[in-house]
C-alpha cells in the first residue's frame, strides 16, 4: 500500500483550497493512516478530506455500556465535539446489534462530510476511536494540539482482531506498584487494542489484595524487610525484631477502581491468587497454613527453590482459600479466576503426615496426583461460583478438570497438550513474550532475570504451534505477555521493559500474520514513539539497523 501513499497527497494537496487549509495543516496520511499499529485488517484511502471544525456534533446510537467515556474520550481527540442524537452529526458512532458483525471488529470511515465509526459491540467503538487517535497527530496525546482547519485525508478502515485474548500480565508482589501507575499500565495496553490485564496480586514476596476475612494479609504478608539495595538473589539475613517497611496492597476499593477504569478501556481484569506453592508470604500470619508450621517471615528477595507450600491435606487450608476466593469473586467481575498451579515444590508434601493420610484416603498416586487433587478442588469451588479457573500449565499435570484453562509457560509444550486434550489455551511462552528477560546487550541493559529477548523476536511469534492440527486451534484463545519485577523496581523500569516489546506483541494477537514483516513493522513503530514520548512513557529505543 505504500505506493498510494504518496498519491493521495499529492490528491489531498491539490484538493484544498488554500486559504482554508495549507498543506502545513494537512494531517499526512504518511505518518498516519499508514502507521496504525496493531495493523487493521484493511485500509483503504478515499477521495477527499475531513476538515475539523471547533464545534463538531457528535452522535451517539445503539446501546453503549459508557457513553460518556466514550464521549469524552472523543472529546479529547476532537475538541469540541458534543453530544447530539439528531442525524447527519459530523461524527457519527452507531453500534448496530447484528449478529453478522463479530465481536470488537470496527468499520471507520473518514470522508469529506463525517466520521462515521460502526460496530457491533461497544469494545469495536473503543478500538475504532484508538484507530482514529492513531490517524491524529501524536500531539493529541497531550491534548495541546490546534487541530481546527486541519483536514485528515479520507480513509475507510475496517478491522477486526484475530484472537479474543490479548493479555499483559503484571507482577505487584515482587516489587509494589501504585494504583496511578496500574492504571498507566492500563492506559499503556488501550491505546494497542489490548483487553487483558493479567494481576499477580500474590506471590512470596508479597501479598497485595485486601480480604476483609483475614486482615493480617494486608497488615502482616504485604510487608517484608527493606533489602532493596541489596541482590534479588543475595539478601542478608532478616535481623530478630527487623522491622518490616517495604510493601503495600490495594483495598477492595481501589480493586474496584481499577476494574472500573479497565473496563471503560475495554479491559478485563483476571485476578490472580497462587497457590499451592509462590505461597510462603502467607506464612508471615498464618503458619498453621503450611506443612512445617512454622513461622516464616516475607522474603525480601527469593532463594531457589522455594519448597514451602500450602499443606494439601489440612482442610482448615481449603477453608482459608475458599473464603479468599470468595471475596475474590464477588470483587472481580471477570469470567476467570488465576490460581497460580506453577513450580509447587512437593518436598514438604512427601514427608508431611496429613498431606500422605491425604494420599491414602483420597487413593491418590503420588504427590503430583494430589497437586491434581487439589486444583480441581479448587476448580469445583470456582466453578460453584459462576466462574472459570486459570493455571500455569503445571496444573496439567496428574490430569485437569475440562472446564479448566491452561496458560503455557513453559514453552509451547504445555499448550500443546492442553489444546490437544480439548483445554483452552493462552499462550504465553517463556521463550517469546516473557518480558522480565534482556532486550538487549546485558552489559548495556538495566538489571534484568537474564534471558534475550528482542523486540524483533516476539515480532516473530506465532501463537499457534504448528503441532496442532486445523481444529484444535480454536482452543487457542490467543497470547499473553507477561512482566515479573524480581529485577523491576520502579515504574520507570516497568514501561521500559514492556515498551516497545508489546507494541510487537499487540500486532501478533491482533492482525493478520500474511505479510508480516519486521521492517515494515519497524518503520511504523517509529512514528508511535513520539506518542510514547509525549504521554511520558518510557520505551527502549530500537537498535541500529
Ligand atoms: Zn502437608
Amino acid at each position: 500500500m505504500k505506493h498510494l501513499t504518496l498519491k493521495i497527497i499529492l490528491l489531498v494537496t491539490l484538493m484544498i483550497p488554500m486559504e482554508t487549509c495549507t498543506t502545513s495543516n494537512l494531517i499526512n496520511i504518511e505518518s498516519s493512516a499508514m502507521n496504525i499499529i496493531p495493523k487493521p485488517q484493511s485500509v483503504k484511502p478515499l477521495q477527499g478530506t475531513f476538515v475539523i471544525k471547533s464545534d463538531q456534533s457528535l452522535s451517539l446510537e445503539g446501546d453503549f455500556v459508557h457513553p460518556e467515556f466514550i464521549k469524552a474520550s472523543l472529546n479529547a481527540l476532537l475538541p469540541g465535539a458534543f453530544s447530539s442524537n439528531a442525524g447527519g452529526a459530523d461524527v457519527q458512532l452507531r453500534i448496530h446489534p447484528d449478529q453478522s458483525i463479530p465481536s470488537e471488529s470496527y468499520r471507520l470511515e473518514i470522508n469529506a462530510k463525517h466520521i462515521l465509526l460502526t460496530a457491533g459491540d461497544e469494545p469495536g467503538i473503543f478500538y475504532g476511536l484508538q484507530t482514529l487517535r492513531q490517524l491524529l497527530p501524536a500531539t493529541v496525546e497531550n491534548q495541546t494540539a490546534e487541530l481546527h482547519n486541519n483536514a485528515i485525508p479520507a480513509v475507510l478502515v475496517v478491522d477486526s482482531p484475530r484472537f479474543g485474548w490479548r493479555g499483559m500480565h503484571l507482577d505487584v508482589s515482587r516489587h509494589f506498584f501504585p494504583l496511578e501507575f496500574v492504571k498507566q499500565y492500563i492506559d499503556m495496553l488501550a491505546l494497542h487494542k489490548m483487553n487483558v490485564f493479567h494481576w499477580h496480586l500474590t506471590d512470596d514476596n508479597g501479598w497485595r489484595l485486601e480480604i476483609k476475612k483475614y486482615p493480617k494479609l494486608t497488615e502482616i504478608c504485604a510487608w517484608r524487610v527493606d533489602r532493596e539495595h541489596e541482590d534479588w538473589r543475595k539478601w542478608s539475613p532478616i535481623e530478630p525484631g527487623e522491622k518490616a517497611t517495604y510493601g503495600g496492597f490495594y483495598t477492595q476499593d481501589e480493586v474496584r477502581e481499577v476494574i472500573a477504569y479497565a473496563a471503560e478501556r475495554q479491559i478485563t481484569v483476571i485476578p490472580e491468587i497462587e497457590m499451592p506453592g509462590h505461597s510462603s508470604e502467607l506464612f508471615a500470619a498464618y503458619p498453621e497454613l503450611s506443612c512445617q508450621g512454622k513461622v516464616i517471615p516475607v522474603n525480601p528477595g527469593s532463594y531457589w527453590p522455594n519448597e514451602d507450600i500450602l499443606c494439601a491435606g489440612n482442610d482448615s487450608v481449603f477453608t482459608f482459600l475458599e473464603n479468599v476466593l470468595d471475596e475474590v469473586a464477588e470483587l472481580f467481575p471477570a469470567q476467570y479466576i488465576h490460581i497460580g498451579g506453577d513450580e509447587a515444590a512437593k518436598k514438604y508434601w512427601e514427608t508431611c503426615p496429613k498431606c500422605q493420610q491425604r494420599i491414602q484416603t483420597e487413593g491418590l498416586e503420588n504427590e503430583h496426583e494430589l497437586q491434581s487433587w487439589f486444583i480441581q478442588k479448587i476448580e469445583k469451588h470456582i466453578l460453584a461460583k459462576g466462574k472459570r479457573l486459570i493455571g500455569w500449565d503445571e496444573i496439567l499435570e496428574g490430569g485437569l478438570a475440562q472446564s479448566a484453562t491452561v496458560m503455557s509457560w513453559r514453552g509451547e509444550k504445555g499448550g500443546i497438550a492442553a489444546a490437544k486434550a480439548g483445554h483452552d489455551v493462552v499462550m504465553t511462552p517463556y521463550t517469546y513474550v516473557y518480558f522480565d528477560y534482556y532486550q538487549g546487550n546485558p552489559e548495556t541493559e538495566p538489571q534484568a532475570i537474564g534471558g534475550d529477548l528482542p523486540v524483533t523476536k516476539v515480532y516473530s511469534y506465532e501463537p499457534i504451534p504448528e503441532e496442532l492440527e486445523p481444529e484444535e486451534h480454536k482452543f487457542v484463545l490467543g497470547a499473553q505477555a507477561n512482566l515479573w519485577t524480581e529485577f523491576v523496581k520502579t515504574t520507570d523500569h516497568a514501561e521500559y521493559m514492556v515498551l516497545p516489546r508489546m507494541t510487537a506483541l499487540s500486532e501478533v494477537v491482533w492482525s493478520d500474520p500474511e505479510g508480516r514483516e519486521w521492517s515494515e513493522f519497524r518503520a511504523r513503530l517509529t512514528e508511535l514513539f513520539p506518542r510514547y514520548e509525549i504521554l511520558d512513557w518510557n520505551y527502549r529505543p530500537l537498535d541500529e539497523e
